[in-house]
């Protein structure tokens, strides 16, 4: 068995969408980035590369590349899956806490857990994701950004 974690944060900025899991959620500001700045598939992408000793997500897609502009982190994510199990590792489980003061995710989180489980092709019941805020502290709090935490267990796939 092999743990990873993973964190990242974004920048909230008005005219983008918000996007967390792979679940475009209405708000009216979004998170700043080369990609589609989807901050908990970065979080889960690291975990997964960090479990694998394979670097991080800069390491494997920079931002400095055009392939990766506005890209849905959820091909990075699969990619990452690729990646991973090509190294012999299968994917256990994963468990996530997004930070954010607003807005209020409860209700979009099995739609991102459906969509997570559908690219890495794990059950959906492998898969958590919980929401806190800050109680109005720090930056999470202020509403200038949202952070993600993941954890992944990969087993080392006989043979
Ligand atoms: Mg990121």
């Amino acid at each position: 068995m092999r743990v990873g974690f993973g964190y990242d944060v974004h920048m909230l900025v008005q005219g983008r969408p918000l996007i967390l899991g792979g679940v475009e959620v209405p708000y009216e500001m979004g998170l700043l980035g080369h990609s589609d700045a989807d901050v908990l598939l970065h979080a889960i992408c690291d975990a997964m590369l960090g479990a694998a000793a394979l670097g991080d997500i800069g390491t494997h897609f920079p931002d400095t590349s055009p392939e990766y502009k506005g890209v849905s982190s959820m091909v990075l994510l699969e990619r990452t899956a690729a990646l991973v199990g090509a190294r012999g590792f299968r994917l256990k489980n994963i468990d996530t806490t997004i930070v954010a003061q607003k807005p209020k995710l409860a209700s979009f989180i099995p739609k991102m857990a459906g969509r997570i489980s559908e690219a890495m092709g794990i059950a959906f019941d492998c898969i958590s994701i919980k929401a806190k805020t800050t109680e109005t502290l720090g930056f999470c709090g202020r509403g200038e950004g949202i952070a993600a935490y993941a954890v992944v267990l990969l087993e080392e796939v006989a043979g």
